[in-house]
């Protein structure tokens, strides 16, 4: 037991050191889990922005 075990931010599968994807500070099992994530927090992202027009003060 290491204690660095990492598990794919998306779907949760153990991700090696090695091969890993290390991506905003998460961890995936690959390019393509990394790239859904992105996409997911876009997104989120979107949908909390498109609401707010666009006026910061
Ligand atoms: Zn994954």
């Amino acid at each position: 037991m290491f204690g660095s075990q990492k598990h794919c931010h998306v779907c949760g599968m153990d991700v090696k050191k090695e091969t890993g994807i290390k991506r905003f500070g998460k961890y995936f099992c690959s390019n393509e889990d990394a790239q859904k994530y992105a996409e997911m927090q876009m997104a989120r992202s979107k949908e909390d922005s498109g609401r707010g027009g666009g006026c910061c003060c």
